[in-house]
């Protein structure tokens, strides 16, 4: 084993879809391919919308496929470290409190490259009550350097390099006191001493808040791919919309061979979609031969098939922040 660390973070927050799926895979194809340690972490810090249950069901999910781990982490355990990543930024005086709505920030009707709203810093001069952050009943928002932050993808994908400019602030404690994406997948990927970080392009543009962050509370930064998305016909995530598939019905009209068979030839890494395992797709295995363009899937009488590439991507679809 090299002294290389990978991680796959999944969200449990449904039931484990062809996305997820395919995800998993070039993190497995990735880490297996380059003798590096690999984390199952599941990101389960958003309660309201994550559950055991859901977690159980990926664990299961990327073990029907075929793939393994060699350590897991559960986000929510890590709670302490978060909150003592959020003290380190108030010392620095790098949080504020924040109120606005997300409506109010729509209206506000600048795009970010995310492809949400852009934040439009209404409340970026409020400071920090006397107090501390703890007596805080708001968000509270990451004051981001107006600088430009130097971040690279080693597929040659193009990054934000103005955060501020290009998402604006974001929230790192949400107002019910659960902690955000950006600030614990930044800590958790420190404490895990991870440094390889494959994940879907959707999330390139969060890279350099990551940046940010990572020089703020003093972390290395990994290196980042970003690889294709599965969409579904009308354009949105095949993970998330009307029309994708959850594990449980995809195992009931098919092998795990045939999933991974589909999964593997919509990524380009084979050229018909035969039956595969991901021990069987290791030896070819390269990322240059992965498919950049996002591929359409279609879930139709039982059967999960590539409808072929998707638009170009205008803007990266839109995740929910905060
Ligand atoms: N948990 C995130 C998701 O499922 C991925 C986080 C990451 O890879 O940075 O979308």
């Amino acid at each position: 084993m090299t002294s290389e660390r990978c991680r796959y973070a999944p969200t449990p927050s449904g039931p484990a879809h062809p996305g997820t799926l395919l995800a998993g895979l070039l993190c497995w194809l990735d880490a297996r391919s380059r003798g590096a340690h690999l984390l199952l972490r599941l990101e389960d810090v958003d309660r309201e919308r994550c559950s055991p249950e859901f977690a159980d069901e990926m664990r299961a999910a990327l073990h029907w496929l075929g793939m393994d781990w060699d350590a897991e982490a559960v986000q929510s355990h890590r709670h302490a470290s978060h909150v003592t990543a959020l003290d380190h930024l108030a010392h620095q005086g790098l949080l504020y409190p924040c109120d606005c709505s997300r409506n109010e920030v729509r209206r506000a009707g600048v795009r970010a490259a995310d492809g949400g709203w852009r934040y439009p810093g209404t409340c970026r001069e409020r400071p920090l009550p006397a107090a501390g952050w703890r007596t805080c009943q708001q968000a509270l928002r990451l004051r981001l350097p107006g600088a430009t932050v130097a971040v690279q993808d080693e597929g040659h994908r193009s990054l934000c390099q103005e955060p501020l400019a290009d998402l604006g602030d974001p929230v790192v404690r949400r107002r019910d006191g659960s902690i955000a994406y950006h600030l614990a997948v930044v800590m958790d990927d420190g404490s895990d001493s991870i440094t390889r970080v494959v994940r879907g392009h959707d999330l390139a543009p969060a890279t350099a808040i990551h940046r940010a962050l990572q020089q703020a509370l003093d972390l290395p930064t990994p290196n980042y791919r970003h690889h294709l998305l599965l969409l579904e016909e009308s354009g949105g995530k095949f993970a998330k919309f009307h029309g994708a598939v959850g594990w449980r019905e995809l195992r009931s009209h098919a092998s795990a061979e045939r999933v991974t068979g589909v999964l593997a030839h919509a990524a380009g890494l084979l050229e018909t979609p035969e039956d595969a395992t991901p021990a069987a797709l290791l030896a070819a295995f390269d990322w240059a031969r992965v498919e950049r363009r996002d591929q359409v899937m279609r879930w139709e009488s039982g059967v999960l098939s590539l409808v072929g590439p998707g638009p170009p991507a205008q803007r990266a679809p839109e995740r929910s922040e905060d």
